[in-house]
């Protein structure tokens, strides 16, 4: 299951960053999660839920931020929604997108280590 290693890879890096902050516990970890990164958020909540038991982050929650995907449009030069994932498109202007500068995150943006 994709999700549950991803999980224990959040569950390892905050555990990592606990010790080395000398804390007690993380109260949370805050991740961004693109809406093209693949990753169901019910998945991984349900998934973090079994990685943190019997470690530091036991009682750790997880806060999942969801990033839309967006596009830099050749046309308005700057960034812009799209039309919807399955039409990525300028939402203002509908020119075809040839980059994509949100949507593919998957990132821990902050943790709260207790001390
Ligand atoms: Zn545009």
């Amino acid at each position: 299951m994709h999700e549950l290693s991803i999980a224990m890879s959040i569950v390892e890096i905050a555990a990592a960053e606990l010790r080395q902050q000398g804390g007690t516990t993380v109260a949370a970890v805050h991740l961004r999660v693109g809406a093209w990164s693949g990753v169901a958020r019910e998945a991984l909540q349900s998934a973090f839920e079994l990685a943190r038991v019997d470690t530091a982050l036991d009682r750790c929650q997880l806060q999942i931020e969801e990033v839309a995907v967006a596009m830099h449009c050749p046309v308005c030069q700057c960034e812009r929604a799209i039309v919807s994932p399955d039409d990525p498109r300028c939402g203002v202007c509908g020119s075809a997108a040839s980059e994509f500068v949100h949507g593919r995150e998957l990132e821990i943006v902050a943790l709260e280590i207790e001390t």
